[in-house]
């Protein structure tokens, strides 16, 4: 079974959305489960304290590689050897063949930073590959880690109702997925564009390949010189 297990300072956070709808339903069905594990179990002293100051100076704190390194070596099976993925600003973006990849796997080790991140020595030390969501910064890992559970499982077998529904879609084809519409034929003096009314399989096809083609080349032309 495919399996993410969650090495974080609020596993009170999970499953959170991921309990919910699709993913929710796979869970309670058993085509995916879910851990976590308290990096502050192995904090520390009496309070537990699982970060420091950076050295060299500067603001906010750093989670201490001695503790996160306990916690990863308490938390997994020696012979465990799903991808380790340290949720990172600076790390490899996600995406959706990289999702496809890791969802066609036996799960993820999903390591949450807090506060101004980890320690870097603890990259090398336990193997771990830093994985970024996108180019902004959030306040620690965990939606993150979401994110990337959210994007997996929804690919895993079973899951979605039609198996074929994921493969039409934003980004399988290199492009953004063309435009949907349902009922009512027409809405506030808006109509369905007429071609998807008549029928005509051929002519449905191409008409939503040729939106597709359009609305990336306006809106993401990197995705198109990228293949
Ligand atoms: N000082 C860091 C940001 C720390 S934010 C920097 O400038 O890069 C705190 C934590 O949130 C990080 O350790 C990481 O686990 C998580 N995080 C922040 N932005 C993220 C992103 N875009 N993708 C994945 N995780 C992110």
């Amino acid at each position: 079974m495919w399996r993410a297990t969650i090495f974080t300072l609020f596993p009170e956070m999970f499953p959170g959305p991921l309990g919910l709808s699709l993913s929710g339903e796979a869970l309670s069905r058993g085509i995916w489960a879910m851990d976590t594990r308290d990096i502050r179990a192995h904090g520390l002293g009496r309070h537990r304290a699982v970060d420091d100051t950076p050295a060299g100076g500067g603001p906010g704190m750093v989670i201490r590689a001695d503790v996160l390194g306990a916690s990863l070596d308490a938390g997994l099976d020696e012979d465990d050897r799903r991808p380790r993925l340290l949720l990172s600003a600076r790390g490899a973006a996600l995406t959706q063949v990289r999702a496809r990849a890791l969802a066609s796997g036996d799960g993820v080790v999903l390591i949450c930073g807090r506060f101004e991140g980890v320690d870097e020595r603890i990259v090398a030390a336990r193997n771990l590959e830093e994985i970024s969501i996108g180019d902004y910064v959030l306040s620690g890992g965990e939606i993150a880690a979401m994110v990337v559970c959210d994007a997996c499982v929804r690919l895993l077998p079973g899951v979605m109702g039609a198996e074929a529904s994921s493969v039409e879609e934003s980004f399988e084809a290199g492009l953004l997925e063309y435009p949907h519409f349902t009922r009512p034929r027409a809405w506030e003096g808006l109509e369905i564009p007429e071609v998807l009314l008549t029928g005509d399989h051929a002519r449905i096809k191409a008409w939503r390949e040729a939106e597709a083609l359009r609305i990336t080349r306006e809106r993401r032309p990197d995705l198109l010189k990228r293949s």
